[in-house]
């Protein structure tokens, strides 16, 4: 069996993918702490919380656990006077513990209200989300979207015009239908939703731009829950605009279907340069971890060779040739010993997130994938001598046996770490 590719070249990648479709640039900020989206910027990762709003610490702990993780933005959610009352004091209890992420509040039906009577709660939050579909009915829709552009305008906030086909404008929707249904040549009805959500989300962009919020302060989305509605519908709004899209799989679903489901529609769109922030909408198991959503995230920016954010762990799937799990336990424990180590790693060297650890489980393809890894171990398989060579930079340095060898190839790597990767200057 193949050993896994190593990662592919990421300065082609990282430089061809702006030139692709070169956004505007919004820019999200708290403090000293300013995120920009779109442009030049690299592709941001964002998450949700799914804490109840009101409880404060509660959700202030989760937003600190998905910034640690590598939220670059973390969303929550603003439904009720409760919830915008305890906004102000989530972003106290953050600035407190030094988590300066921002925070995006998430409203639907009633953020004209929230946003109006709750001012201190709109300046809290970094950004606000507007749902379009979710914004009122008839002839409250426009003033109640404009509230809410106005608040924006007021607290000098960037806005997400985030269109769902859950929550799609009906009476948008309903009249393309009856156009396309008097058309000469109708077209499929999936393709009049396709549209309408698009349309639904650049026609408010363009309502905004009239109420006079500048162009440089909108972000827009349009979720789908299905992988080829969702390359459609994104391929034509970068046609259709030049605001940064951010982009997310809804409703992604559990464990790996939500994980690949995810990662088949936004590979192909980042790889065609579309996408300036992701979301990995996963369904969290119960009691499972949020930051897992966060992870994924991280994970496909850096296979795709778009962003470094921890050193990578290549490891061999395995098979008939390796004589136990234990090079798998090694794999896993040298991952959980990069993840673990990686906080105070970024401090201090520059560039550390570059460096990629091969655990390979024997000599087929574990010397020639370890020697293009900055360190790989390939441990012996069936037949083989007991013992596991080591490379560093492509050169073999030594040669682990014995009992001890995870142990040892740690050390090897904190050593490699030390050795390889400049001191920052400290701030
Ligand atoms: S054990 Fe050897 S042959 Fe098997 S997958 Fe790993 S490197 Fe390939």
């Amino acid at each position: 069996m193949n050993a896994p590719e190593t990662v592919v070249d990421t300065d082609a990648i990282a430089a061809a993918r702006p030139a692709a479709r070169r956004s505007r640039q919004a820019r999200v900020a708290w403090g000293s702490n300013v995120v920009t989206i779109g442009g030049d910027a690299p592709v941001r990762v964002q998450s949700m919380t799914n804490t109840d709003t009101v409880d404060v610490i509660e959700t202030a702990i989760q937003v600190k656990e998905l910034a640690l993780a590598g939220s670059e933005l973390v969303r929550i959610t603003v439904n009720t006077p409760e919830a915008a009352q305890a906004v102000p004091h989530i972003r106290e209890q953050l600035d407190r513990m030094g988590i300066a992420v921002p925070l995006i509040g998430d409203f639907h039906y009633n953020g004209h209200r929230l946003l109006s009577e709750f001012p201190d709660c709109a300046a809290a939050l970094s950004k606000y989300r507007i749902n379009p579909g979710n914004v009122g009915k008839g002839d409250k829709r426009d003033r109640q979207f404009a509230m809410m552009i106005e608040a924006a305008m007021r607290h000098d906030k960037p806005v997400r015009i985030g269109v769902n086909w859950g929550s799609l404008d009906q009476d948008l929707l309903t009249r393309m239908m009856d156009e396309n249904s008097a058309a000469a040549a109708p077209r499929s009805a999936q393709d009049v939703m396709r549209d309408a959500i698009v349309t639904s989300a650049v026609a408010s962009a363009a309502r905004a731009r009239e109420l006079g919020l500048p162009e440089e302060r909108i972000v827009l989305s349009a979720k789908v829950s299905g992988v080829q509605d969702l390359i459609a519908v994104y391929r034509d709004m970068a046609r259709r605009c030049r605001y940064p899209l951010h982009l997310g799989l809804t409703e992604a679903g559990l464990g790996s279907k939500g994980i690949v489901a995810s990662t088949a529609a936004m590979a192909v769109l980042l790889q065609e340069g579309i996408g300036d922030t992701i979301r990995v909408s996963l369904t969290p198991e119960p009691g499972g971890d949020r930051s897992q959503e966060v992870i994924v995230a991280q994970e496909i920016l850096q296979t795709m060779g778009l962003r470094a954010f921890i050193p990578m762990v290549i490891a061999c799937p395995g098979c008939g040739r390796t004589t136990s799990t234990y090079f798998q336990q090694l794999a896993q424990s040298i991952q959980a010993h990069v993840r673990h180590r990686m906080p105070e790693w970024r401090k201090t060297y520059d560039g550390v997130e570059d460096m990629t650890v091969a655990v390979m489980g024997c000599v087929v393809n574990g010397p020639g994938e370890s020697k293009h890894a900055s360190i790989g171990i390939s441990l012996p398989g069936t037949g083989e001598r007991p013992v596991a060579p080591v490379y560093e930079d492509g050169e073999k340095t030594v040669t682990l046996k014995g009992e001890n060898i995870a142990a040892e190839f740690h050390e090897l790597v904190e050593r490699y770490v030390e050795r390889s990767f400049a001191r920052r200057s400290p701030p």
